[in-house]
């Protein structure tokens, strides 16, 4: 038997590793069982190019568990070790600069772990001591025995093994007894090893006989050695790529379609990327797509490695070329990393490219539940924008789906203002704006739905992309100036009687906390409503932009202002205007009179106080100026209350601008009860 001192600069390895990789112990069975997995391998490879002359037999890498000796243990039959090499693999450990790097890297276990090559050593996480118990596969090779109980020391001596292979023991410490049970140890397995190349037993399978768990004889193997990905794609059905995402994701709906991703140069990568049918956004984030080297699971976050957008994809990449075992940072700028993410790009948008082109129909079918993904991509990668813009959809309010050109061409005719500014019309409710939608219909326009949740960005990205184009909500304006024509409906109403409509309807609209209304007349014929509230396509915007940008306060804070347009032409408004002239001639017209003479002085006051400066004027001028303007607003004051009280009594009013309110969905509680009060009154 020898004693030696494992050959580390530090003082003492062991706390550094369980203290810094604290929060990873659990990756210390991967790292054995893909040690035991390679070597194996290994021993296959020498196996077919002849250098191997014994029989391979079962390479099964074994996972024991022994709970009362407080063991578990790691046994392949791969290429063994000799004590020569036990000493060179094992004892020698480079430690160039550990310090520094541990200080750097203290709390990502994986960087250290690559660093080091300390896969063997994570052992000591969970271990307080740990046995190597290894025959190598080379001729006459004497079984040997290596043993350390965390200090930087060992003993390595020969020893009895009849198998080829290697034994890997560890004495699991106090404080990591949690993985000493059957189920944690299990579920670990299943994690990072279901789809090792090598076949790997977690103890043996159980079977129920007369109502009891009776342990079998046969092994219970956990993996899949020949995962999709890793198979011919031209072999494999629809039904194969369906079962392998359900054992991926075991809970979730068929997904809509995938990509099987399989490339050798200039990198290796393969996987099988799936579009997930979301039915609400906590799917989104639950199910991620896996991360593997060479069939050993790694991570589920791979932010980095495939661009943002298609992180909501699902299913698994596997690349022995992605560093895993750096940090974050450095793999946002490993040029291998850019190239694999800009190939994923490309494949992603090529195999939509040709859905779309070689089954319209489905791709339509489906479009409304990628049409996230794919406008979260064009959102934020250009690239990506530049391919799908070619087959990114449009959805009307009949439910056709017209690409970006197809759909210039359909409004390009019709849609186009006086300026030559191409308008797209849109509603983001069917139901709510369906009377705008009508009437803009009705004007031979076609109307676009933007439901989604990125349409509002979509919209102002669009806005940049296209040339001469604008988006308008279909109720941002009355009909006839949602695009402005040459042919334009004029205000026929006389200022003194489109007064008298503004000020008795604006008495009467509710005031409601953060939202304002101005008033204003227009004819419209006397077929369209009387009454119609828009909201201003910039104003909206420019608030629901606020609510999902931050450092847009300014927008957010602003009220909501809506436009109520009265329609001059319309027989009720008419008779309103009518009967407010009449009901309220007598009061009106002594008012008017005194405004005239007031308007008349205050012209004259005005002639001579023109280009003068403030001081030149005279203060008796001045004071008499305040005056007037003081006596204007109190008349301009008594006027409205004229027409409020008018129209607080007119029923017409009150039932024309709920009416409206209604149509906008903005008739709520005891408001919406009081109309329909009235409503039965009138009846
Ligand atoms: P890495 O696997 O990154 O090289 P490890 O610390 O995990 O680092 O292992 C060091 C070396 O020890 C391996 O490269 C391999 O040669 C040897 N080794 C580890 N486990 C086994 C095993 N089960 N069978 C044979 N050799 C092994």
């Amino acid at each position: 038997m020898r004693k030696g001192n494992i050959g580390v600069t530090t003082e003492n390895i062991f706390p550094i590793i369980k203290k810094f990789l604290y929060s990873d112990h659990e990756i210390f069975l991967r790292e054995l069982v893909s040690n035991a997995v390679d070597a194996s391998q290994k021993l296959k490879t020498l196996d077919s190019i002849g250098e191997f002359k014994g029989e391979l037999g079962d390479l099964t890498v074994q996972v024991k568990l022994d709970k009362e000796n407080k063991t578990i243990t790691i046994s392949d039959h791969g290429i063994g070790l000799t004590s020569e090499e036990v000493d060179k693999y094992i004892n020698q450990i480079a430690f160039s600069g550990a310090n520094d790097f541990l200080e750097k890297y203290k709390d990502d276990a994986n960087a250290i772990i690559g660093h080091f090559g300390l896969g063997f050593y994570s052992a000591f996480m969970v271990a307080k001591q740990v046995d190597i118990i290894s025959k190598s596969h080379l001729e006459g090779a004497k079984a040997v025995k290596w043993s350390c109980d965390g200090s930087p020391e060992y003993t390595l001596e020969e020893t009895e093994k009849a198998e080829r292979g290697t034994d890997i023991v560890l004495h699991i410490d106090d404080e990591s007894i949690e993985f000493l049970e059957e189920e944690r140890l299990s579920g670990l397995l299943h994690k990072y090893c279901s789809f090792l190349p090598i076949p790997v037993a977690f103890g043996f399978k159980k079977e129920w006989k007369d109502g009891k768990q009776v342990v079998t004889t046969e092994l219970n193997i956990i993996n899949d050695t020949a995962p999709l990905w890793t198979r011919t794609p031209s072999e494999l059905k629809d039904e194969d790529y369906i079962a392998f995402y359900k054992k991926l994701y075991p809970m979730s709906d068929d997904p809509l379609f995938w990509i099987h991703l399989n490339v050798d140069y200039p990198f290796n990568l393969t996987g099988i990327l799936y579009f997930p049918k979301v039915k609400t956004n906590i799917d989104l984030s639950k199910n991620k797509i896996q991360l593997y080297c060479n069939q050993v699971y790694v991570t589920d976050s791979v932010e980095g490695i495939v661009p943002d957008f298609l992180t909501l994809l699902h299913g698994v990449i596997d690349s022995p070329d992605i560093p895993l075992n750096v940090s974050r940072s450095y793999l946002q700028s490993d040029s291998n990393v850019k190239k694999i993410s800009s190939y994923i790009t490309k494949k992603v948008s090529d195999r939509l490219q040709s859905i779309f082109k070689n089954d319209r129909q489905g791709f339509e079918e489906k479009w409304n539940d990628i049409k996230l993904f794919i406008n979260y991509g064009m959102l934020t990668q250009e690239d990506f924008f530049d391919r799908a813009k070619n087959y990114a959809l449009f959805n009307d309010t009949d439910n056709k789906f017209y690409t970006y050109e197809e759909y210039q061409t359909l409004v390009k005719e019709n849609q186009t203002d006086k300026d030559g500014t191409l308008v797209y019309l849109y509603a983001t409710n069917k139901e709510e704006q369906y009377s705008f939608i009508e009437a803009a219909q009705n004007k031979g326009y076609n109307v676009l739905v933007m439901d989604g949740q990125l349409d509002v960005a979509l919209i102002n990205q669009l806005e940049q992309k296209f040339e001469k184009t604008r988006f308008t909500r279909v109720d941002a304006d009355v009909v006839d100036n949602l695009i402005v024509k040459d042919d334009q409906l004029k205000d026929t109403l006389e200022p003194s009687k489109s007064e008298i409509l503004t000020t008795t309807f604006k008495s009467q609209l509710p005031k409601l906390n953060k939202l304002e209304f101005s008033v204003m007349t227009q004819a419209m014929g006397n077929n369209n409503s009387p009454v119609i509230i828009t909201q201003s396509e910039y104003m909206r915007r420019m608030k629901e932009m606020a609510s999902i940008q931050t450092g847009m306060n300014f927008y957010g804070e602003m009220p909501d202002m809506f436009n109520v347009v009265l329609n001059s032409d319309h027989e009720l408004i008419k008779q309103v205007l009518a009967d407010s002239e009449k009901a309220t001639a007598a009061e009106i017209s002594p008012i008017e009179k005194e405004l005239n003479e007031v308007d008349a002085r205050n012209q004259v006051l005005e002639l001579e106080m023109k280009d003068k400066k403030e001081e030149e004027i005279d203060t008796v001028l001045k004071d008499e100026s305040k005056e007037i303007s003081e006596k204007r607003a109190q008349l301009k004051a008594q006027k409205d209350t004229v027409f409020a009280t008018y129209a607080s009594k007119n029923k017409i009013v009150r039932q024309l601008i709920d009416l409206a309110l209604l149509q906008n969905n903005m008739l709520k509680g005891q408001a919406l009860n009081d109309f329909v009060k009235r409503s039965i009154e009138l009846i």
